[in-house]
């Protein structure tokens, strides 16, 4: 297998992709394949079914929340957001974070009034707010943040309480890489294909209430009210992705569920951070200590040319993925819940090789 630090698509767990295959041509004694079922059948239902109560399950059966499995990826969402929840007469308010923070404000500016309630665009984005500098506006619809920011590498280790005010949370890149508590948000969404399974499904948590609130002028297909009400069964649902789903999630119940998978992040993230740090200034972390992600590790080298020639050195030797995004250069590591211990012991072998012969 490749050392596999991919921001997304992203590493899958050998076991599932094992098990997918096992059972990829004859589905439970079905004589097809599950994606050539129909979505209506009994055992694709059972499926879908299973992988939603899991998901609630690993994050403690909180009460009153949907799973919803719909398309068109996180990025939908920042679209769908202010179109079911920005109201006349009150703000919409985002955390501006970086990268992808900034793709959802520019969704909301479409359609609402948008605040700022908070920013480190003045710091390159290299931490997040402390939650004491949140300031929210007069008449709040919401309050947005991106829990953690797949391009920066910055990740909040805690989130506001924000009273009667809906939060809503893009955990596309960090969601069940630890544990949380649902019932502080009123809306969780990711994009599958990081930490859930394949790329095509976006996985929504939201609470009951809030689903019921969507301005009625709304197109059915971007309605929460649609998914929910046709328990994401309207139209075709991804369901080989939502399979995959079941199968990741299980893979977690059979790691020690949230805490487990946890403690194995902060080990693989605690060894890479620990070989930048005392590389004596070779490697340089580009984020501040507190608002480092344990799922995306960026880096930087004392100049362009070295961090081209690491690149290049490490895609010789078989690691795949460990350039920065374009837009901010650098190296990123994303080591998220399937990436093995044994990929960060390698890569922290290879940076420490790679230091003492270009030093
Ligand atoms: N939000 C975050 C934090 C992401 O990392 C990404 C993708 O990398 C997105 C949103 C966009 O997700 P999608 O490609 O599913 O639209």
């Amino acid at each position: 297998r490749a050392y596999n630090f991919n921001a997304g698509p992203a590493a899958l767990p050998l076991e599932v992709l094992e098990r997918a295959q096992a059972e990829f041509v004859d589905f439970r004694e079905s004589g097809m394949s599950i994606m050539e079922m129909s979505h209506r059948s009994d055992i694709y239902e059972s499926v879908h079914n299973e992988a939603q109560n899991r998901l609630l399950g690993l994050l403690g059966n909180p009460s009153g929340y949907k799973v919803l499995f719909v398309q068109g990826g996180a990025s939908t969402q920042f679209a769908m957001i202010p179109m079911n929840f920005a109201q006349e007469g009150k703000q919409a308010n985002y955390v501006k974070t970086g990268s992808w923070a900034n793709k959802a404000i520019k969704e909301a500016k479409l359609l609402g009034q948008v605040h700022i309630a908070a920013s480190t665009e003045q710091e390159q984005y290299m931490r997040v707010p402390e939650l004491s500098e949140l300031q929210l506006s007069e008449q709040p619809a919401y309050l947005h943040m991106t829990s953690n920011e797949t391009i920066e590498g910055t990740q909040f280790k805690q989130f506001p309480d924000t009273g009667s005010v809906p939060l809503i949370c893009d955990m596309s890149s960090d969601i069940l890489s630890r544990p949380f508590d649902l019932n502080a948000f009123s809306m969780v969404y990711a994009g599958a294909q990081k930490n859930l399974g394949p790329s095509g499904v976006t996985v929504l948590l939201v609470r009951e209430e809030i689903i019921e609130s969507s301005p009625s002028h709304l197109p059915t297909m971007l309605r929460y009210d649609t998914h929910s009400g046709n328990n994401s069964l309207y139209n075709t649902p991804p369901s080989f992705g939502i399979y995959m789903i079941n199968e990741v999630l299980k893979w977690i119940e059979e790691h020690g569920g949230l805490q487990g998978v946890e403690a194995m992040n902060r080990k693989k993230a605690a060894l890479i951070y620990n070989a930048i740090d005392s590389s004596e200034g070779f490697y340089r972390g580009c984020v501040a200590a507190g608002s480092r992600s344990d799922m995306n590790v960026t880096f930087r080298l004392g100049s362009e040319e070295l961090e081209k020639a690491f690149a290049k050195a490490s895609e010789q030797e078989g690691f795949i993925g460990l350039k920065g995004h374009r837009s901010v250069g650098g190296m990123r590591a994303s080591i998220y819940n399937a990436v093995p211990y044994e990929s960060c012991k390698a890569l922290v072998e290879f940076m420490h090789d790679f230091k003492a012969k270009n030093q």
